[in-house]
C-alpha cells in the first residue's frame, strides 16, 4: 500500500523540517501549475498557513512574503505607487481574480517562467530574494542557479528606492500569456531596461539602460532590439518579437523619462 501524506506547516521553519524530512516532497504554493501536472506526489507540503501570505513594510524598503497572491499585490497599499506601480501593472490583468487569488509570488519565481510578468518586473526593481537554506541574494542571481527542490522560497525584498518606473506588455488575447513584457526604472544613476517573455525569461540589457541613463529612449530601444535574443513559439515569432521589443521599450523608457 502507497501512503499519501498532505501536510500544512504553520510556519517557514516547519515547512523546511518536514522538507528535509522528505526529500521528494513537493511544495505546493498556490498550486495552479503542480495540480495541471501528472506527476504523482506522494509527500506534499502545502505553505497555506505557513505565514507567508503578506506584504509590508520594512525599514530598508517591502517584503513579499512567498505566498503573497497576485491579488495581493494588485491590492496592497504599499503597492499603489511604488516604483510607480508596476508591481500592480504586471499582475492584475493575468487571467481573472479566481487565479489571482490564488497565484503566488512564490510560485511563480521557483517556477522560472519565461513568461512570467513578475520576474521582469521585480529584475527591473532590484529585487532579492529570501531561500531557507541558501540565504538572500539578488533575483538575477537565484534565477540563474538550477532550482532546489528542497528549498523554500520565504520573501521577495524590494529596496527603499524611489523608482520611475514603466510596465509595457501585448498579449494576443485579454486571457492569454504574453508575446513580449518590458520593465523600465530609473532612479538617480540607475536604470534598469528588462525584457521577458522572449519566449525566454526576462533578462536585462545593459546597452538600453545605458541609453536610457543618457536619455535616449528610441537608442533603448534600438539597441534592446539588435541585442538581445528573441524565439518562436505558438504565440509569435522571433522576429515579430523582436519588432515589438523596439516598441514597447521605446515606450517604457519614454515615460520613465517624461
Ligand atoms: C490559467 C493560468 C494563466 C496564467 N497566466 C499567466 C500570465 O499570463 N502571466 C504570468 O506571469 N503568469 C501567469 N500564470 C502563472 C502564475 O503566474 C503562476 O506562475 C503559476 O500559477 C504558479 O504559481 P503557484 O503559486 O500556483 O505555484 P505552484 O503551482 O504551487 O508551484 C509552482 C512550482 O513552484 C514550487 N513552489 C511553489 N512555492 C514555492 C516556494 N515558496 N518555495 C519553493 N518552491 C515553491 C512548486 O513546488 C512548483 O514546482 C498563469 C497561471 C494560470 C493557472
Amino acid at each position: 500500500m502507497t501512503k499519501q501524506l498532505y501536510l500544512k506547516p504553520r510556519s517557514a521553519a516547519e515547512a523546511a523540517a518536514l522538507l528535509a524530512e522528505h526529500r521528494r516532497a513537493v511544495i505546493i504554493g498556490g498550486g495552479a501549475y503542480v495540480r495541471l501536472g501528472s506527476r504523482r506526489i506522494d509527500v506534499a507540503v502545502d505553505l497555506y498557513d505557513a505565514g507567508l501570505d503578506y506584504v509590508r513594510r520594512t525599514p530598508n524598503g517591502l517584503e513579499l512574503g512567498a505566498m503573497a497572491t497576485f491579488r495581493m499585490l494588485e491590492t496592497a497599499p504599499e503597492l499603489q505607487d511604488y516604483a510607480d506601480g508596476i508591481l500592480v501593472r504586471c499582475v492584475e490583468r493575468i487571467v481573472g481574480v479566481q487565479v489571482r487569488n490564488i497565484t503566488t509570488v512564490g510560485g511563480t519565481l521557483f517556477g522560472r517562467y519565461g513568461f512570467s510578468n513578475l520576474i521582469t518586473a521585480l529584475l527591473a526593481l532590484d529585487a532579492e530574494v529570501a531561500l531557507h537554506h541558501a540565504g538572500r541574494m539578488p533575483l538575477g542571481d537565484f534565477l540563474a542557479t538550477k532550482p532546489d527542490s528542497c528549498d523554500l522560497l520565504t520573501a521577495v525584498f524590494l529596496p527603499d528606492q524611489v523608482w520611475r518606473a514603466s510596465w509595457q506588455d501585448m498579449t494576443r488575447t485579454v486571457n492569454d500569456y504574453a508575446v513580449l513584457n518590458v520593465a523600465a526604472a530609473r532612479c538617480g544613476d540607475q536604470a534598469r531596461v528588462v525584457v521577458g517573455a522572449r519566449p525566454g525569461r526576462g533578462v536585462r540589457c545593459p546597452e538600453a539602460e545605458a541609453a536610457l541613463l543618457a536619455g535616449d529612449a528610441d537608442g533603448a530601444a534600438e539597441v534592446a532590439a539588435s541585442t538581445l535574443e528573441f524565439g518562436n513559439d505558438v504565440r509569435a515569432g522571433g522576429d515579430y518579437r523582436r519588432e515589438l521589443c523596439r516598441t514597447l521599450v521605446a515606450r517604457a523608457t519614454a515615460e520613465v523619462l517624461a
